[in-house]
């Protein structure tokens, strides 16, 4: 048997169904995370580069 640490979200013991989670619950907010984290990582140099502003308003507005 494989002991899993505590839930990733919660903190409970995780399912094997589940892992590392404790629940399908868990599981969709971890998953949340993961789509709308991306556009919100902080101090993510390879996130910068994805956010780039294309268009000059954009630009100046940054060098303020
Ligand atoms: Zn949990």
């Amino acid at each position: 048997m494989t002991k899993f640490g505590p839930c990733a979200i919660c903190g409970k013991p995780a399912v094997e169904s589940y892992k590392p989670f404790c629940s399908k619950r868990c599981a969709d907010i971890d998953l949340n995370r993961w789509f709308t984290g991306g556009y919100a990582v902080p101090g993510e140099d390879a996130d910068h580069a994805d956010v780039v502003p294309s268009s000059p308003d954009e630009v100046s507005r940054f060098d303020h």
